[in-house]
């Protein structure tokens, strides 16, 4: 089998689009930098389709009002370069004060917790700043003593549960809607050899009980929409941690939150794109 991979350079409003529509066409992952989308495609798709699933894409963009005007290249790799381009764009990362990113390929980091994270098919490798973030965080909250029960909204690859398990959580739940990223995250959670980590698709709404934290790294709408579900699952003193809010969106977050009386504690900005929340009851 060979596989291509397609370098697209588009503006920053529109990455978050194509990103879904990566996934939607059937792309084996998406790699972020700061100037490209690398989207990686199966050959047995056939490069017509997929140059055509990107041109027709920009008609999409154009309907929705995003910038419609990105450019793309492809090249066709053999399974001998696939995994060399791949495993390369995949090398550990250390991620605050005692965790490391690591695919299963590597050998763990001395020192460093491991996050065994095979970067397969869905979002959340760790390579993305919003990730990053949420895992700073989480190992923050959990040095102020955080550990009994937490819940990962939207867990993608599992990444953040996995945190939380290895940073010490003794239950751990994470929902998703994308079945692929079930299977990614069921996955990932027996390559850590976790056991305290339950996955489950749907929505919030799939979950009981109360938590300690609830972390959730999703597009603002999606935060306002299930603030109140939050809020329902939130412990008397626990503690929300929202992020993949684009700078600007936030106060309109936390309004939505206010309504449910959780309130705002603190705000971190990534870069100049992203901002995180870390709100209380
Ligand atoms: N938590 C991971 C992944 C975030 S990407 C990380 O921080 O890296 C967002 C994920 O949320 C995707 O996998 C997407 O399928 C899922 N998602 C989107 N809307 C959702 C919703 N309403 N409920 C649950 N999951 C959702």
């Amino acid at each position: 089998m060979g596989y291509y991979e397609f370098n697209i350079e588009a503006p920053d409003e529109s990455r978050d689009a194509l990103i879904n529509m990566a996934h939607e066409s059937g792309s084996l992952g998406v790699v972020e930098t700061q100037r490209y989308l690398l989207i990686y495609y199966a050959d047995h798709q056939g490069i017509k389709k997929l140059i055509n699933d990107f041109a027709s894409f920009k008609a999409i963009l154009k309907d929705s009002g995003l910038p419609h005007d990105f450019s793309f290249v492809y090249v066709y790799l053999s399974e001998r370069d696939w995994n060399e381009s791949w495993k390369k764009k995949f090398q550990p990362i250390d991620v605050g004060e005692n965790l490391s990113i690591i695919p299963p390929w590597e050998k763990s980091r001395s020192g460093r917790i491991s996050l065994i994270i095979d970067p397969g098919m869905a979002f959340g490798t760790g390579h993305h700043i919003t990730t990053k973030t949420c895992l700073e965080l989480i190992e923050r909250l959990t040095q102020e003593g955080l550990e009994e029960h937490f819940l990962d909204v939207g867990t993608g690859t599992g990444i953040l549960s996995i945190g939380a398990a290895k940073l010490g959580f003794r239950e751990v739940v994470g929902v998703d809607i994308d079945p692929l990223a079930i299977d990614a995250a069921k996955r990932n959670i027996s390559l850590n050899g976790l056991i305290n980590v339950k996955i489950l698709e749907g929505t919030i709404s799939v979950t009981e009980g109360t938590y300690d934290l609830i972390v959730a790294n999703l597009m603002s709408e999606i935060l306002i929409a299930i603030a109140p579900e939050i809020a329902s699952r939130l412990k008397d003193k626990g503690i929300v941690l929202l992020s993949g809010m684009i700078i600007g969106q936030e106060d309109e977050v936390i309004a939505a939150m206010g309504k449910e009386g959780i309130m705002f504690r603190e705000r971190y900005y990534d870069d100049i794109r992203w901002v995180s929340l870390v709100l209380t009851r």
